[in-house]
């Protein structure tokens, strides 16, 4: 047909003009020209459900967003070496949200600028050099942050200083007593460290565990890994660019659903709801030696159109009580799901917080074999419907479902029976 000529011409552009290291979603991959709430269109108007999209976070091209953008961008754009109170205001704003003594904050444009810039203020404030991840984290693309990503592929090499820990995972492991376990992991990764002559700088983990297959229960599971880390002499960094600014549904970041108090957060993806603002947060006396030693400048970030975007990001959370529609639908959500799991022996487990939700695919339940090439299957049969999620996890037989916060509980019956249709076909097949 025309439209599958005009999407092969589509693709093979984009390798001859992009080059090889690009990957697109689905089997059959989308082509979309436009956004509303959670709703994503294709060129002949056809809607598909987004189940998926953490940045869009307040919901595709939200109109209070669009219009401080175009506002600000209509009035001044520069940088953070004049004076301006835009970062100021957004500064105060964002940092109302922290449970920090008189928290500090830095901006950058990604997460992963993010996150390379607080290694180097934990390397910097603890003098050491050794870092902790989970075996199956996605920290970012720059190249020390890269060499701590092990999710980015098997030709990955992590760096000598970065040490992995299993991610704490209650289902593949019957989780008895999660923390302890993580801990003691954290503790065996400390001394392997020593044993090289490497000194302990940070422990970093996305609090949801996103990339290695979801994990938020029992919630505290973190408090003795953060114990350790600091007996040890290094730092917490909370990577909350997946489950910030309330996708969790408690509260507006993920480490609190932990009872733990990190010394370094960094922020990204939802935070200008698809303008790329990113940021970390600090401790004061984290950033203090770093701030003596080193001037920061970073071109666009905290510039007066991204902070806008910025405060209006949070305006609508606030206004529209996202946090809470998040806890609430994710709640109704997941008891679908469980519904689901009751009929369908292929869903092992289903997990998550708020609109922050995994669903693990197995071949047997007893066993706990991953069923890969299924949850590939009702991935790609959930977009024939119109309707996109996609696959995480080590094995990629684990599900990440994660709307915009206006997801409704339309939405979520939408979803729910669209993904018992595409089940049906599957199950029927094996
Ligand atoms: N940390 C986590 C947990 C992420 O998921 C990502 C992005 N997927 C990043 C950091 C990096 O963010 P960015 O792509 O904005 O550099």
């Amino acid at each position: 047909s025309d439209v599958a000529a005009r999407e092969q011409e589509i693709i093979v552009r984009r390798q001859r003009l992009l080059g090889p290291a690009y990957r697109l979603f689905y089997a059959n991959p989308v082509h979309v020209v436009r956004g509303e709430g959670v709703w994503l269109y294709d060129p002949d108007g056809q809607a598909y459900l987004d189940v998926y999209n953490n940045v869009a976070s307040v919901g595709h091209c939200h109109p209070h967003v669009v219009a401080a953008l175009s506002k600000q961008a209509s009035i001044l754009n520069t940088h953070t070496r004049y004076l301006h109170d835009m970062v100021l205001d957004y500064a105060e704003k964002l940092l109302g949200y922290f449970p920090i003594e008189n928290p500090q904050v830095m901006f950058t444009c990604t997460g992963s600028e993010a996150n390379d810039l607080a290694l180097r203020v934990a390397k910097t404030h603890t003098g050491g050099t050794g870092v902790i991840i989970t075996d199956f984290a996605y920290h970012g693309v720059t190249s020390i942050i890269a060499e701590m990503s092990p999710s980015l592929g098997a030709g990955m090499r992590l760096g000598d200083h970065v040490r992995t820990v299993p991610a704490p995972d209650h289902y593949q492991t019957n989780g008895q007593d999660l923390g302890a376990t993580f801990a003691q992991h954290v503790r065996a990764a400390i001394e392997d460290m020593r044993s090289h002559g490497i000194r302990p700088a940070a422990l970093i983990v996305d609090t949801i565990f996103s990339s290695d297959g979801v994990f938020s229960d029992p919630a505290g599971f973190l408090k003795p890994a953060v114990e350790e880390i600091r007996k040890a002499g290094g730092i917490f960094i909370a990577d909350e660019v997946q489950p910030g600014f309330g996708r969790t549904g408690e509260a507006m970041w993920g480490f609190q659903r932990h009872g733990i108090v990190p010394d370094i957060v960094t922020l990204g993806k939802p935070m200008g709801n698809g303008h790329p603002v990113a940021g970390m947060v600090a401790k004061p006396e984290v950033l203090d030696e770093f701030g003596k030693r080193a001037r920061y400048f970073n071109t666009f970030g905290g510039n007066p159109v991204s902070s806008a975007v910025g405060i209006a990001v949070l305006e609508v959370i606030e206004r529209e009580g996202l946090v809470e529609n998040a806890r609430s639908v994710g709640i109704y959500l997941r008891q679908g799901l469980q519904d689901l799991a009751n009929r369908y022996q292929i869903i092992g487990d289903v997990r998550g917080a708020g609109l922050f939700i995994g669903v693990e695919l197995v071949r047997d339940r007893a066993t706990k074999e991953p069923a890969p090439q299924e949850t590939a299957a009702l991935v790609n049969g959930l977009r024939e419907r119109r309707v996109l999620i996609s696959a995480t996890g080590r094995a990629a037989n684990g599900l990440k479902i994660r709307p915009p916060l206006v997801f409704s509980k339309t939405n979520a019956d939408h979803f729910l029976s669209a993904m018992d249709e595409t089940l049906a076909g599957i199950v029927s097949r094996v």
